[in-house]
């Protein structure tokens, strides 16, 4: 068993160095953030270990720069933000591992807090070369005297901020990580009867390993998103210029035939929302989901889909939903996601929101965080959780041992 936060406060950390990597991945316009829940879901550790008289240091990343500096993903706004959270000032070192970062590290007294610059701006962060990640991972814990691994986000990625330093330095699960792992045990272990799981989204292939795993344990599957024309196209409907993965019908073919044999349910839309071509609001109009015109694409769940998807929610104990039921992001698009979002809020039980579009699409659609049960920071991380794949950044916390107190 990996330690937690707890355990490791009682270790002592007041005075010592403690390495936080947070996924603080949010979305900037320029400089400006224009979603920042990540950050406020990052507070806590950060806080209650300030609290505890660390000297705090925050490793994240930003986007996707290739292992060199790149202004454009500066953690820089996201420094300021997490200041104003925090109600106190954050130190920002303008590299990882180099002389600002070092000296900001020396700078830090008891109780502060630093944010280290971009760690992709680091080769070795995601080299896929073992020693190449590990000397990387051994600058990082040189900063450090003890680790707590907090970025959710990014926990089923083997890399050197996340991995490698945990088998460095003394390691411990934050609190986000602890919260996100306890709920997904709650979805794939014992979840309270009906079960009910939502998917939609763009990346179809990414979410077949789910319902493969889910699929035994749900008692309802609701499809919608861009996987849908691939299980219509399945049953033998055409979908026009709808997104497709030709290579996947198989799979999604012995999908609705198991489904079928264990008696699970497997909604599919019964209408569709399709335009001329992507994001042409002006032609949008409903079709049923089996006379699909060969030169449009669907965009959205229909009306009477959205219905039967809410109606399908109705007295759930526990769901799980990960994928908008189109493109939310314009509003021509955005009532099958608005309709299965409203029949979540209602939900007497746990309601569970995963991945990064959903989670803004709830935002952008005007309902707040409070009115789920819980919304995953992590898409990827829950998914990989629930396909019951193994997240290297968990499991290098179990090899931790920490004797007689920190360094
Ligand atoms: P999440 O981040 O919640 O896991 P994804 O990244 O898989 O979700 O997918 C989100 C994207 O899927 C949104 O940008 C949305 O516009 C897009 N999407 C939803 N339905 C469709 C569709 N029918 N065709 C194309 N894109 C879609
Ligand atoms: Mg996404």
């Amino acid at each position: 068993m990996s330690l937690n936060l707890t355990q490791l406060i009682e270790q002592g950390v007041a005075g010592k160095r403690v390495l936080v990597r947070s996924d603080l991945n949010v979305p900037l316009e320029g400089t400006t953030i224009t979603d920042d829940g990540r950050i406020r879901a990052s507070v806590p550790t950060i806080k209650t270990l300030a609290d505890a008289g660390a000297k705090v240091v925050v490793v994240a990343h930003l986007g996707r720069p290739k292992g060199e500096p790149d202004p454009a993903y500066s953690l820089a706004p996201v420094a300021t933000r997490l200041g104003e959270l925090l109600g106190a000032e954050v130190a920002f070192a303008t590299d990882t591992v180099g002389d600002s970062a070092r000296s900001v590290v020396d700078g830090l007294g008891d109780g502060q807090v630093a944010l280290l610059e971009n760690v992709r701006f680091n080769a070795g962060e995601t080299s896929k070369d073992d020693i190449e990640r590990a000397t990387f991972a051994a600058e990082l814990a040189a900063l450090a005297d003890a680790f707590v691994s907090d970025g959710f986000g990014v926990v089923h990625r083997k890399q050197a901020s996340v991995y490698d330093v945990a088998k460095i330095l003394p390691s411990a699960q934050g609190d986000l990580v602890a919260t996100e792992i306890e709920v997904l045990k709650r979805l794939t272990e014992t979840p309270e009867r009906p079960y009910v799981v939502v998917l939609g989204g763009s990346k179809v292939s990414d979410k077949l390993g789910v319902i493969d795993n889910l699929l035994g344990k749900a008692d309802k599957l609701l499809i919608g998103g861009g996987m849908v024309f691939t299980f219509l196209k399945a049953q033998g409907y055409e979908v026009g210029q709808s997104l497709l993965e030709e290579d996947q019908i198989l799979t999604v073919l012995g999908y609705l035939e198991r489904a079928e044999e264990i008696g699970v349910e497997i909604l599919l839309p019964t209408d569709i929302v399709v335009a001329d071509s992507f994001g042409d609001e002006a032609s949008a109009r409903v079709v049923p989901a089996n006379a699909i015109p060969a030169e449009s694409l669907g965009l959205d769940i229909g009306p009477e889909s959205a219905q039967t998807y809410a109606a399908a929610l109705e007295g759930a104990k526990t769901v799980f939903w990960n994928g908008p039921m189109g493109v939310f992001e314009q509003a021509a698009f955005a009532e099958g996601t608005r309709a299965v979002a409203q029949a979540l809020t209602t939900v007497d039980g746990l309601s569970v929101v995963g991945g990064g579009d959903s989670a803004a699409a709830i935002r952008q659609l005007g309902f707040s965080d409070d009115q789920f049960g819980h919304i995953s920071t992590g898409g990827g991380a829950s998914l990989e959780y629930l396909e019951g794949k193994t997240l290297p950044g968990v499991a290098v916390l179990d090899e931790t041992t920490v004797v007689g107190g920190l360094g």
